[in-house]
């Protein structure tokens, strides 16, 4: 599933070919990936508005409209997309072939079109409201979409006494803490296990429990995957695409998806174990967990062992 630079990448990579476009029509046949207003509110309300940036909150694309007619900066709109599973978004002619997995298309002013295709159709649009501040607001009134949502890791603001802070406010393992996304923004199955790698820490540790230098390691190691994986577009684990194509960083990961082969630290075999419904990758031998959790998480580590 896409995180965090999957989606930053989708979102480079549709900046240049649509920003300053005028959205003329919008198609879909798959009312329920509308999720916010009703999909006849949503076609209505975001034809005729100009296309003004394309950003990223945590895996969600956030693409800022221009506002229409006389109270056009009041108008101001936000088209949030969320690709999860499946989801590929591509800016083609619209001759260009079409298959029976594109669910939402947005005609542009330059004659291309804006095309969701998504297989398992769990991807998501919403149209949305700013207030005076630029907040973007939910579906729910007075409240902000991303109000539930952690820091983004990779801004400058995002420090590591912030992160300390956070770790230091909880004590859930740490692969849960990671993916949890009130906590961080944007982390999820594959980064957090390339993270914990990194900083040789077990996936089943305490946040409660970890050294200065460890949160120090954790906080360098996450952001130094993240960037990494930006620059390398991504990883093509399963479906994502981004619209230049598939990304580049699965051949780079240590431990993610890589069950029974060789640790690229220390040549032993990578594992696998079930953390909350979610699959974990470690290595046993670089990241240990210590003598007294061991005895606290004793059943999960016992299921693991295959
Ligand atoms: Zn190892």
């Amino acid at each position: 599933m896409p995180e965090l630079p999957e989606v930053e990448t989708i979102a480079r990579e549709l900046r240049p070919l649509v920003v300053g476009r005028t959205i003329t029509s919008a198609w879909l046949d798959w009312p329920r990936q509308v999720k916010h207003p009703s999909p006849e509110a949503f076609a209505e309300q975001i034809f005729n508005r100009q296309i003004l940036a394309v950003d990223r909150r945590a895996k969600w694309i956030v693409v800022s409209l221009g506002g229409r007619g006389v109270d056009a900066i009041s108008d101001e709109a936000v088209l949030a997309i969320q690709v999860k599973m499946t989801g590929q978004l591509d800016v083609v002619a619209p001759d260009a072939p079409r298959d029976k997995h594109v669910h939402v298309v947005f005609g542009l002013d330059d004659d291309t079109e804006l095309r969701l295709r998504d297989t398992r159709k769990f991807g998501r649009v919403g149209l949305y409201g700013r207030d005076e501040a630029g907040t973007i607001l939910g579906a729910a009134e007075g409240e902000a979409l991303f109000a539930a949502f952690g820091p983004e890791p990779l801004d400058s603001e995002f420090t590591l006494a912030d992160f300390r802070r956070r770790l230091r406010a909880r004590r859930a393992r740490l692969k849960t803490l990671l993916m949890d996304q009130a906590f961080l923004a944007g982390v999820g199955n594959i980064y957090a296990d390339e993270a914990l790698w990194r900083a040789r820490l077990h996936p089943l540790r305490s946040a409660a429990t970890l050294r200065p230098g460890q949160e120090r390691e954790l906080y360098h190691a996450l952001r130094a995957v993240l960037a990494e994986a930006i620059d390398r577009r991504g990883s093509s684990v399963d479906d994502y695409r981004a619209p230049e194509g598939r990304g580049d960083m699965q051949r780079f990961l240590n431990v993610y998806g890589r069950t029974g082969k060789p640790c690229p630290r220390c040549g032993r075999p990578t594992r696998r174990m079930v953390i909350g419904a979610r699959s974990a990758h470690f290595c046993s031998w670089c990241q240990r967990l210590p003598g007294r959790e061991r005895t606290a998480q004793a059943q999960t580590l016992l299921a693991s062992v295959r």
